[in-house]
């Protein structure tokens, strides 16, 4: 592929943007300046250099980010800035979305990715992709509240319309742990994204989330050394579903 064209493909703007980084000595591959725009490269694998930033080539962009309290998932955030703000100019550029979307107070592994189709994939319930949550709750948990969450509970709507039909929630895994303040955390494991399930299910079993976080998707496990707003890439989706 020709290198301006690689560049365009990676978001670093405009086909003219691209050629004019190029020509002006921005570029490197293989540790190389390159300033032809139409110098011709194997995509496989590749990795280049933008002003002095290194950048592997991927066709669709696959991302984890350690998501920090106080940012929305939407692309137009009501009250919080967007977690694409926490992104490089290229991978916002691409249009990378969350693949499901935690609430502002939620904290930990977000992935983001370009892939529509990988979007699909690991958020229907169909494909059973695990996500796993730790909660932290105002009252003690009790072996009921766990027993409830096995068993199924009823989602409790704020203000439930005439004929409402109650939406209802299962855990796939569901265990106490201690917590700081002791027996008041509770580890789950769902399949399905439903808005705000995780409090909504705690609410339905008589407590309530006083703290969110997601420490695993998948296969894949936040990685102790990334800060919070940190992100790095995720060589291919087979990671997540391994
Ligand atoms: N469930 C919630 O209630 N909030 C999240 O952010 C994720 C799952």
């Amino acid at each position: 592929m020709r290198l301006s064209q690689i560049l365009f493909s990676q978001g670093f703007g405009t086909r003219r943007l691209c050629s004019g980084l190029i020509y002006n000595e921005q570029v490197k591959v293989g540790g190389e300046l390159v300033d032809d725009p139409e110098a011709e490269f194997e995509t496989t694998g590749l990795e280049f250099e933008v002003g002095g930033k290194s950048w592997p080539f991927y066709e669709k962009a696959l991302v984890l980010l350690n998501k920090p309290a106080g940012y929305e998932c939407s692309q137009r955030p009501k009250h919080h800035p967007s977690v694409m703000s926490l992104l490089p100019g290229p991978l916002r550029e691409r249009n990378v979305q969350p693949i499901g979307r935690l609430d502002e107070d939620t904290t930990g592994l977000l992935l983001l990715t370009d892939d529509g189709a990988l979007i699909h994939k690991l958020t229907s319930p169909k494909h059973h992709v695990p996500k796993i949550y730790e909660a932290r709750c105002k009252h003690p948990v009790t072996a009921a509240m766990i027993e409830q969450l096995l068993a199924g509970v009823e989602l409790r709507e704020p203000d439930p319309k005439p004929h409402h039909k109650p939406e209802l929630a299962r855990a796939e895994g569901a265990e106490a742990y201690e917590t700081e303040a002791g027996a008041y955390g509770i580890r789950l494991t769902l399949i399905e994204g439903k808005y705000h399930q995780v409090k909504r299910m705690i609410a339905a079993v008589g407590n309530r989330v006083e703290g969110l976080h997601r420490p695993q998707f998948g296969a894949l496990k936040l990685p102790a050394e990334l800060q919070p707003g940190e992100w790095r890439w995720v060589a291919s989706p087979a990671l997540v579903s391994a």
